[in-house]
């Protein structure tokens, strides 16, 4: 038995998409132009599908489960279930005026042109402001509808917010905050979800080891309980004794986010010789 994971054919999901699976040891081989391809070491079968397509596909079965933003996961509204966060694919769906205009809140679209590539969730969003507006579904390039007298308004997917700036056009309010998830259908299996739990567990484990970095550091022995009480370690800080006399190896697990102050405490501290390294796998 396979699990069935459908995947971005091309586009942004793709490589991030491909790398997760790398990072979690499942090896693809070269099946990549191809539209489905299985994997050598894991109970995986992988089909390469447009995004917009994904979520009908889960729902009817024909895959399993599926890496997909959740703005398109929201916008298709079928019946699959969001089941983890993957990380990446991060962008926001928003409202964008021309820069001369000023956004005064959801009653500036009344009776406005808004071009859309997501035409339910801006719906959704005008019925929840007792709004009315009239929208013009496009598939592409919605960017470029101001400048073409095709809208009055967009509302597309922003990250940077550099494309709009080059389309004279400036960010207004946010609908939704995205990132790729994985998505799975609503008949699973206990022998499907044993194989989900196996993919599960391990792309936990890259994500968690992402979020942390080991460190190494030498420390003269009179300093090493105050060193130790910065270090949370994922028990307790190893502690080896160094060849020269006075002085013990430190070793730890600590946490990207308080990196930085954390390595200028230790240096205080008397830490020296510090070594940061990446971790690849974390097994909790
Ligand atoms: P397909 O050919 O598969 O239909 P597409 O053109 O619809 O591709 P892409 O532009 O590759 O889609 O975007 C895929 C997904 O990447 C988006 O649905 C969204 O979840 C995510 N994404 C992240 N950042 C951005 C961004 N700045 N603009 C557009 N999409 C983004
Ligand atoms: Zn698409």
């Amino acid at each position: 038995m396979r699990l069935k994971l459908a995947i971005q054919k091309s586009g942004r999901l793709n490589e991030d998409s491909m790398r997760l699976l790398k990072e979690c040891g499942i090896d693809i081989g070269n099946g990549v132009n191809k539209l489905k391809t299985d994997a050598t070491n894991f109970p995986l079968e992988l089909f390469f599908l447009r995004d917009d397509d994904i979520p009908q596909y889960v729902e009817d079965g024909v895959a399993d489960i599926g890496f997909v933003g959740e703005n398109v996961v929201y916008e298709k509204a079928k019946k699959v279930e969001v089941t983890y966060e993957l990380g990446f694919g991060k962008c926001r769906l928003s409202f964008a005026v021309l820069k001369s205009e000023e956004f005064t809140g959801p009653q500036f679209l009344a009776g406005k042109k808004i071009a859309t590539s997501y035409p339910v969730l801006v719906q959704k969003y005008l019925d929840e402001n007792k709004v009315k507006a009239e929208i013009h579904e496009i598939s592409g390039s919605v960017e470029i509808a101001p400048g073409i007298g095709l809208a009055d308004v967009v509302c597309d997917l922003v990250s940077s917010g550099s494309t709009l700036f080059m389309n004279g056009l400036k960010e207004a309010d946010t609908i939704l905050k995205s990132q790729a998830v994985l998505i799975k259908h609503k008949n699973f299996t206990s022998e499907q979800q044993q194989i989900l739990d196996r993919l599960l567990f391990r792309m936990e484990s890259v994500k968690k080891a992402k979020k942390n970095k080991y460190v190494l550091l030498n420390a003269p022995n009179e300093q090493l309980e105050k060193i130790i009480s910065l270090l949370p370690g994922m028990k307790s800080p190893t502690v080896l004794p160094l060849a020269t006399p006075g002085w013990s190896s430190v070793h730890s697990v600590i946490q990207e986010s308080d990196f930085w102050d954390m390595i200028e405490q230790l240096k205080n501290a008397g830490a020296e010789g510090i070594l940061v390294i990446p971790i690849e796998k974390m097994i909790l």
